[in-house]
């Protein structure tokens, strides 16, 4: 399987990934100046995709841009429209992940976000799960707080805002883990190192709230319809790190994790390690809703004929 699809969207056309490069004095690439999005494009068929939420995730960037005082440069749907255009021309014979990056630049020194020239290129990989949806995830609370979002906005999706997620994965990994769990600076919890978080608890679906230093995750609320559709009760409340512990079932979610269920938290067995009923009601109603299989969710995919 090929790392990359031949395409790219690269500053205005769509020329071959090969020639799709930045120099090295790139300021994007010396102060992190940028913002993205990871949008799926689910294979149905040999010559038909669904692609899941792709003018949510440019309105998403959209609001980075704006957060960071950058312009992003089309309206949502002209870049669905774009992406869209280049996936038929990549026809791609997988899973896709899309990777749209509006980034700073120009040569300048110095960090700032003014006068200095952006740039929209767009890539696509081939991608199958992210992490194992199936196997329980063993996780850990990371040592790294998350960054707060008086320091780098955390509902802005920030290249340079990685840093931190990469910290706390490399610890993850490097003790044995899968992923990782971020607190915040008050010491609650927040999410994943790039995915949301979830907790059953008494029958109820508690996620953390948008004032916890998280990205708004556009899965998150995807989980929170579905519960709503399911009659299962759920409310956005911070969560304490040791109630993870105590709690009935976890999960992350996102476009990258889809929903993925954690068997294990710091060494404790989240209940008797298996996945939890609602953990898997909603998992299922989720991969089968991107899908674009189930009618009420109709509006979440843009089905494409390649
Ligand atoms: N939090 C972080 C830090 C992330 O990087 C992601 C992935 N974009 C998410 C949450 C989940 O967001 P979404 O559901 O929009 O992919």
């Amino acid at each position: 399987m090929k790392d990359a699809f031949d395409f790219a969207y690269f500053e205005g056309k769509i020329i071959p990934l090969k020639d799709a490069n930045v120099n090295i004095r790139t300021h994007a690439l010396q102060y992190g100046t940028g913002c993205f999005e990871g949008i799926r494009a689910y294979q149905i068929d040999e010559k038909k995709f669904s692609v899941v939420k792709c003018k949510e995730h440019y309105e998403r960037m959209e609001k980075s841009a704006k957060i960071l005082g950058m312009k992003f440069p089309f309206s949502p749907e002209k870049a669905t429209e774009i992406t869209i255009e280049l996936l038929k021309k990549n026809k791609p014979d997988s899973g896709v992940y899309i990777r749209p990056i509006l980034y700073k630049s120009s040569y300048d020194l110095g960090p700032r976000f003014c006068d200095i020239p952006e740039e929209l290129s767009i890539y696509m990989i081939p991608l199958g799960d992210y992490l194992d949806t199936q196997k329980g995830l063993k996780v850990k609370v990371s040592s790294w707080r998350r960054i707060s979002d008086n320091s780098i906005p955390t509902r802005a999706k920030v290249t340079g805002s990685y840093v931190n997620s990469a910290l706390a994965k490399t610890e993850a990994l490097s003790g044995g883990y899968d992923e990782a769990i971020f607190l915040n600076e008050d010491g609650k919890v927040a999410e994943g190192s790039t995915e949301n978080i979830f907790m059953v608890k008494n029958g109820e679906l508690i996620t953390t709230p948008e004032t916890a230093n998280i990205l708004e995750g556009i899965t998150r609320n995807c989980m929170l319809e579905i519960a709503k559709d399911l009659k299962i009760p759920y409310k956005t409340r911070e969560i304490s790190r040791t109630e993870l512990y105590a709690s009935n079932e976890v999960f992350f979610c996102g476009t990258g994790v889809q929903v993925a269920w954690i068997s294990e938290i710091d060494g404790r067995k989240i209940s008797n390690g298996k996945i939890g009923k609602v953990s898997k009601k909603i998992q299922e109603r989720y991969f089968d809703a991107v899908m674009g299989n189930i009618d009420k969710y109709k509006s979440w995919v843009k089905k494409v004929q390649i």
